[in-house]
């Protein structure tokens, strides 16, 4: 008889998002008239910008065309994206050799499919709250879970500490949902921490572009030893708005090794067997992203979003509610006092905002609210008014 994999079974049934969208539905049909702001669910709105649509319509054309048209190529991404990619890395002397970047559909993909690189014996660390995909894919795997708390104190930066064991590190930076960025000496920190105790660090960097402070890292190779000890995730999702597009790069260097194995050539192995490349239209209007005009337009899309973000912090100091993020992350992760569900439906009920509890991103969430910064200019403007009218009193 077959038999499913039983770790399965252990996954929380993921009912945030559903669960909001059921709450919305109730309201609006209760109050068909309400004004909603939805500032919940992490993904972009505004389009892609001109100079990819350019490039991605060109290739497209290319592709009809007998002499230009492409078929089976190389699965690790063309040269000219890792090209473009090692000299977008060399703006911070970051110096890597192409093929160490491995282009993919997006880093929620990569994150899950490069724990099948690992024995399910190793202890994993991951960091609470976070983006729930690293705690689901290593439930899948059957792993063993620790989390290691970010709260008010660390400032949602959880940092190692003495008598902490780990194999595999989970590292969100800028966090999802917290906003929390490491600074370069935390995150030496954790490299010098991975070195000793001969672990991996897996370093999510997908929301690096929104980093304004020049202190602050944007790769974990701007960190000493990080090249012997780390692997990086990173995507255009939130960077250019590939969000539906779809396109990511994971970064293993050639000197990285795990257990005496070089996962270069493990993740080479694997993605040999089990991935076909990434579109060539895409990777196109992925490398129009890296074009001084693509730069210049994903700065001012980012921009915009960071204006969006500067406006909640303001509100949220206005009021003297305590929060992260919010500068260098289109997120604010707001202190509600209160069962977060709680507070979602008072936000819903009393002001029509629509954000997502914190107790959806792990145990440590709870007691914490996410807004995002992805609405337009004037619904952030007209959400804040109505969150300073109703929160006024504290
Ligand atoms: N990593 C973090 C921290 C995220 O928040 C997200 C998406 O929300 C991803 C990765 C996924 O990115 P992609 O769209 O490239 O799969």
């Amino acid at each position: 008889m077959v038999k499913i994999n039983g770790n399965f079974k252990s996954l929380k049934t993921n009912y945030l998002f559903k669960n909001i969208g059921k709450k919305l539905a109730a309201f609006q049909a209760e109050n068909p008239t309400a004004s909603i702001i939805k500032m919940g669910i992490g993904d972009v709105t505004i389009p892609l910008c001109p100079p990819v649509t350019a490039a991605m319509a060109k290739a497209a054309t290319e592709m009809g065309v007998k002499e230009t048209f492409k078929g089976y190529e190389d699965n690790q991404g063309y040269d000219f994206l890792k090209s473009a990619l090692v000299k977008y890395y060399q703006k911070r002397n970051v110096m890597l050799f192409p093929d160490e970047i491995f282009v993919g559909d997006g880093a929620k993909e990569d994150i899950a499919n490069f724990l099948e690189l690992f024995s399910p014996d190793n202890v994993v660390l991951i960091p609470d709250p976070v983006y729930p995909v690293y705690m689901d894919s290593n439930i899948m795997a059957g792993r063993n879970i620790s989390l290691i708390d970010g709260n008010e104190r660390n400032g949602f930066l959880p940092m190692p500490s003495e008598g902490l064991d780990a194999d595999i590190i989970f590292l969100c930076s800028p966090n999802n949902p917290t906003g929390a960025v490491y600074t370069k000496e935390q995150l030496q920190e954790w490299v010098d921490f991975a070195r000793e105790h001969k672990a991996i660090i897996l370093f999510d960097a997908a929301y690096e572009a929104f980093i304004s402070d020049d202190t602050l890292p944007h790769s974990i190779y701007e960190i000493e030893g990080a090249y012997e000890v780390a692997v990086e995730f990173c995507s255009l999702s939130k960077t250019a708005g590939f969000t539906g597009t779809r396109l990511g790069y994971t970064v293993v260097p050639e000197r990285l090794k795990a257990d005496g194995e070089s996962l270069n050539k493990m993740w080479a192995r694997r993605q040999g067997t089990k991935h076909n490349g990434v579109a060539y239209v895409i990777q196109r209007g992925a490398e129009a992203v890296f074009t001084e005009a693509g730069q210049k337009s994903c700065a001012e899309t980012i921009e915009y979003y960071r204006g969006n973000a500067a406006i909640m912090a303001e509100t949220f100091k206005y009021l003297n509610i305590w929060f992260t993020g919010g500068v260098n992350s289109p997120y604010i992760w707001l202190k509600c006092k209160k069962d977060s569900w709680a507070f979602f439906d008072e936000l819903l009920s009393r002001a029509g905002v629509v954000g997502t509890p914190g107790s959806g991103f792990g145990k440590c969430g709870e007691g914490f609210f996410r807004l995002t910064a992805f609405n337009t200019r004037e619904n952030t403007i007209e959400a804040m008014e109505r969150i300073k009218r109703i929160f006024n009193r504290f």
